[in-house]
């Protein structure tokens, strides 16, 4: 999900790689245990703990996020990298750069996912994975998903100088297109990997703006597809353990708050709807009102019953949004004949959200029979589950940060990311 380059991003990035670092370097037996456990990081076998090397590289770090950023179709500071294009490609060349320089093992799927695998030591267990997205809306900030990504190869550089070998074969991820810039779709790599058959056959059809097919695209970007390819991305369930993503907040709240760590319990799920009103139109001054059906004002209407249905639920972890709502002709002598929305509602329970959009439904029948007009189109785009994450790696989060004395939070993603779908498809 896009967002602006700020203070709090920084700080929640740089504060999860200290957990990483002195999470492993604390001989505390049970700080030990609940990292072995949950992350597959077992010190080593002398048992005199990490090296004095046991640090993160933060300047290489930051060297590498500024170098990933000048990828971009906009000037710094900054970065436009879309889905396919010849920067997106330069940067997936930068991201296998480092994996391979890392001795990871990597793979790419048809849809250009990329894997840098660590194997373990004991390669048939499940993996544990971590990872994000490098692709960028238009004008965003470099940090939101690249800090995902080259924070956890960081991480296992980090683990590889200090000599470790990982139980658990550790696994870097790096999504295609977690941004739905060119063809509409968020996170369209790992929503493939959660084997979701609708997008798989919607990829065949999908163009971009200038006409330009998904399957071309990909073509272009070096990944000649063939239509059953795409099942290929499919995940298996019982590849990973478990899955962390490391990821701005995209909010307000930790850096209102000065906190520098949230722990993500839950992720709100999110819904789309598209909804169509026609009218007959006519000119502003010869249509008198009686005789009106104003597809304009029955989106009006329906906006503030959005907002309506949302308050009704009672909880504040409801939302819903009329982010677009366009009239046609657009004109300032004529009544609309045509009136388009598109709402996002979200919520941590799916019940709950789910009864706001049959609310919404009924809203838009009961306006359309009101005023005249007609309901073309009400159309769920998606309506995704949400995701609770798992109370142990929670827990192992906790734990690491009250070990560090870092102040954190639980707290709920109302943003959503690749996780939201690793958790549907991978477990
Ligand atoms: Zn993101």
């Amino acid at each position: 999900m896009p967002s602006k380059p700020n203070a709090a991003s920084r700080l929640v990035f740089l504060a999860f790689l200290l957990v990483i670092s002195a999470a492993a370097a604390n001989d505390d037996a049970a700080a030990r245990r609940t990292m072995e456990q949950f992350a597959g990081f077992p010190a080593s076998d002398d048992g005199e703990g990490p090296s004095s090397d046991f640090h993160v590289d933060s300047e290489g770090l930051q060297r590498q996020i500024d170098e990933l950023a000048s990828f971009s179709d906009s000037p710094a500071p900054s970065v436009t990298r879309v889905l396919y294009t010849d920067k997106d490609v330069q940067a997936r060349r930068y991201i296998k750069g480092i994996m391979n320089q890392l001795g990871l093992v990597v793979r790419e799927d048809a849809v250009g996912n990329i894997f840098g695998r660590w194997e373990g030591s004991e390669p048939g267990l499940g993996a544990v994975a971590t990872g994000s997205h490098v692709d960028a809306i238009p004008f965003s900030g470099k940090f939101d998903g690249v800090v995902g990504v080259l924070g956890a190869l960081e991480a296992i550089s980090l683990l590889k100088r200090s000599a470790f070998l990982p139980k658990r074969s550790l696994e870097v991820i790096m999504f295609t297109s977690e941004e739905p810039t060119r063809f509409g779709i968020s996170c369209l790599g790992s929503r493939l990997m959660a084997g979701i058959e609708e997008l798989a056959q919607s990829l065949r059809k999908v163009v971009d703006n200038q006409n330009v097919s998904f399957l071309d695209a990909a073509e272009s970007a070096g990944y000649k597809l063939n239509l059953e390819d795409l099942h290929s991305v499919f995940l298996k369930t019982d590849k990973y353990s478990a899955f962390i993503e490391l990821h701005i907040e995209q909010g307000p709240i930790l850096e209102k708050e000065g906190i520098p760590i949230g722990i993500v319990t839950a992720i709100a799920a999110p819904a789309s709807l598209k909804v169509d009103f026609e009218g007959n139109g006519g000119h502003a001054g010869a249509v008198l009102m009686p005789a009106r059906n104003d597809a304009g004002l029955a989106a009006a209407e329906l906006a503030l019953a959005v907002e309506k249905h949302v308050l009704e639920s009672g909880s504040i972890d409801t939302v819903g949004t009329v982010g677009i709502l366009q009239l046609h002709p657009g004109a300032i002598n004529s009544i609309p004949s045509k009136s388009h929305l598109e709402i996002d509602v979200r919520d941590i329970d799916e019940k709950r959200r789910n009864d706001v959009i049959e609310k919404i439904r009924q809203s838009a029948a009961h306006i359309s029979k009101n005023r005249g007009v007609e309901l073309s189109e009400f159309k769920i785009i998606n309506q995704d589950p949400p995701a609770l994450s798992d109370k142990s790696v929670v827990d192992a989060m906790e734990f690491a940060a009250k070990q560090l004395n870092l102040a954190y939070k639980k707290m709920i993603s109302r943003a959503y990311h690749d996780s939201l779908f690793m958790a549907r498809g991978a477990f």
